[in-house]
Formats: structure tokens, sequence, C-alpha cells
């Protein structure tokens, strides 16, 4: 048998990088048993945290990025280990080292945009308000009620900018009085970071909060659960705080105080599924669902997996930018899920939830027939 000797200096190197809870691991295996990719292929973050505890931690290991930071384990370790943390601490290092092993490759390129454009779609900063100019959405003012924070998918993606567009039309209709900062908005950074670049997403963050600053904006809506946990918890980081409203919650509170009427009906059956990033990492659950129980002729069935137990679409961590084989997808079993339940529509509020669904319906027979939709598209059809 070997003796391997541990390697101190990627243990210190792990530790700086805010990766130190792992040396509370005593190896109970819960992680593993509730890790999503454990339905579909073998993974051990369990043996993950091992190795880092002794160093012996190898960059060009592709198991190293398949986390994708959905929060599951973190909830349930006995032990208060953060393996989220600790993985990005890993990644950190072959970030450090330009090290991105097969399917993490695209990284590279997602890399390349963010730097020059500041948007992970490589879309030209200058058209990043291009969704807006038939739909008269103004330039934020100082001012103005609300910023609306679009984000990188709903600005650039052709499929999520009827998100924006149905975004807007609930936002006029109720009468806000909202603007966009266009050019001068950029990525929120909050994926990036994930992949262990934390000079990009410190040069994101600082764009950003400099176009907040410089507006005079105090209060900031977005669309993205991205955005809403970087905004509510990493950009205090900088000493700032800005005021941070995920759209349910917006839109519940435009219809509890009269400002937003829903009419007509939506007499279909629908599921909800709970992005990780505005569920277990923000805990909001209840705000969707209470909009979605208002409405007329909607049935609202659960899915085996929600709630704090939500299923992970597999978009997280920077696994959206990367290539998924086929049978490794968490959302193939996600939209079968939606189906067992005689889900008509899946609702979600995440793009990169509805980027995954939406590719996964496509390997669903005519029989089982699923809408993909953001909640605000539901609500746009009641206005
Ligand atoms: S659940 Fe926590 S203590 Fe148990 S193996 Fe995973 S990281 Fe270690
Ligand atoms: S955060 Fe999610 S994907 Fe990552 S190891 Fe934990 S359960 Fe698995």
């Amino acid at each position: 048998m070997e003796t391997v000797a541990p390697e101190n200096e990627i243990i210190e190197v792990i530790k700086e990088n805010g990766g130190d809870s792992f040396k509370y691991c005593y190896q109970c295996g819960l992680c593993d048993a509730v890790c999503p990719w454990n339905r579909v292929r073998d993974f051990s973050m369990r043996k993950i945290i091992r190795q880092a505890t002794f160093g012996l931690t190898e960059i060009d290991q592709e198991e190293m990025w398949r986390c994708t930071t959905c929060g599951t384990c973190v909830q349930r370790c006995p032990r208060g280990v953060n393996q989220i943390e600790a993985g990005v601490a890993l990644r950190k290092l072959g970030a450090e080292y330009d090290v991105y092993p097969g399917n993490i490759a695209p990284i590279q390129n997602i890399i390349a945009s963010l730097t020059s454009e500041g948007n992970s779609l490589g879309g030209d900063r200058d058209k990043r308000a291009d969704w807006a100019k038939e739909l008269s959405v103004k330039p934020y003012a100082e001012g103005m009620e609300i910023l609306y924070f679009t984000g990188c998918y709903l600005s650039y993606d052709p499929r999520m900018r009827e998100v924006a567009a149905a975004t807007t039309a609930i936002l006029n209709k109720a009468g806000v009085d909202f603007g966009i900062l266009g050019s001068k908005e950029s990525c929120c950074g909050e994926s990036i970071r994930k992949t262990g670049n934390e000079d990009l997403f410190k040069r994101l963050a600082k764009d950003n909060i400099k176009a907040f600053i410089d507006q005079g904006v105090k209060k900031v809506l977005v669309s993205s659960p991205h955005c809403y946990h970087s905004f509510k918890n990493e950009y205090p980081e900088f000493m700032v705080n800005f005021e941070v409203v995920f759209i349910s919650e917006y839109i519940a509170e435009l219809v509890k105080t009269g400002r937003l009427k829903l009419t007509g009906e939506y007499p279909k059956t629908v599921t909800y599924h709970d992005p990780c990033y505005l569920g277990r990492h923000n805990g909001i659950y209840d705000a969707p669902r209470d909009l979605l129980q208002q409405i007329p002729g909607l049935t609202l069935n659960e899915m085996a997996d929600s709630r704090e137990s939500s299923l992970c679409c597999g978009g997280g961590g920077g696994h959206i930018w990367m290539e998924t084989p086929k049978e490794d997808r968490f959302s193939d079993l996600r939209v079968r899920q939606a189906v067992a339940v005689g889900a008509e529509v899946l609702v979600t509020s995440c793009p990169y939830c509805i980027t995954n669904f939406t590719d996964s319906c496509l390997g669903l027979d005519e029989s089982e027939a699923l809408e993909i939709k953001d909640l605000t598209e539901i609500i746009q059809a009641l206005l």
C-alpha cells in the first residue's frame, strides 16, 4: 500500500480561497446521497472533499467541475461543510493555471465575451438594450421608482427576450416608473465566480456598482435568481447595499396593493419549479406559488422534488455554458417529473432553467407536450 504525504501547499491554497470548512467533514456520505449527479452517474463530493483534506486534488480532473452549486448537500451536511465554497476554491486553482479540461473548455470563450463585452452570450455591448427598442423602455434616470436590471440572457437570448417583454408589459400595466441601464449594464458575475474566476467577477461587480452609483440607483428589480443572489449576498462584500427585489415578489406586491389587477382565466394544469438560486439559496418559495394560486382556472400540481428538495436544472456553477451530454442532464429528469404530475405547463423564474427545460422538451414525444414558461408570461396573459 502506498503512503501518501499531505500536500500542505495545496491545502493552504484551498484554505486561502475560502474552502476551509472541508476540514470538518467526517465522511458520512450524506452529500453523495442527496446530490442530483447520482441520479444520472456516479459522483462523489465526499471524495473530492477527502482529496482536498490531504491536498491531493488534481486540477485537470473534470470531476472538480461537476458540482452545479445547487446547494442541496450544503443544506443537509451534519458538519456544516460548505461544499460549494470548497469546490469553488479548487476551481480557483484551475482558473489560475487556465486549466479547463474536456467539456469545461467553452468557459474560455465565455471569459473572453464577459471581458470584452460584459455579457456571456457573445453579444455586442452596444446592442444590450436592443430588446427594448420597440417597447419604448426608458433609460434609467435618478428619481425613477426602480431600475430593471435585465441580465444577459433576457437582453440577448431570443427566447428570453420574450420574458423581458412580458416583464415590461406587467410593469407598464401597473404604472411603475422604471428604466434600464442598457449598455451600461454588465453581467452580474455570479456564475463566472463559481467557475473560480474571482478577478473577472470583481471587475463585473465593480462596473455594475459604478453604474448604479453614477445613475443614482436605490432599488433594483431582477428577473434572474443568479443576479438576485449576487446583488443581495455578494455585492455587499464591496461595502454597498442596494435594495434588490425579485420579479415574483414584486408582482405579488403590485397585486396586493391593487396596482396590478389580474383578469381572465388560465385554465391549465401547471407545475412550478423552484430555481436553486431562488429557493435553496435565498428562501423564496411562497411568492410564486401564492401568485399562481390566485389565478382563476389554474390548477397547481407539485412535482416529486419541490421547494427545499427541488431538483436542480443542471445550469448553475457555470454549467449553463458547458457541454452536458444528454445522459447527464438533470433537466430531462425534471421535465419527466412535470409530465408525471399531469402538467401542461412547467413554470419557473430563471433563464438557465428555462433554457435547459426547453432543450429537454425536445426529447419528449407528442403525447407528453409540455410548455415551458416564465412566471411573468403567465401573468402577462391575464393583463
Ligand atoms: S455530508 Fe458533510 S460531513 Fe458528510 S461526507 Fe459530505 S461534506 Fe462530509
Ligand atoms: S451543491 Fe448540489 S451538485 Fe454540488 S455537490 Fe452538492 S448536491 Fe451535488
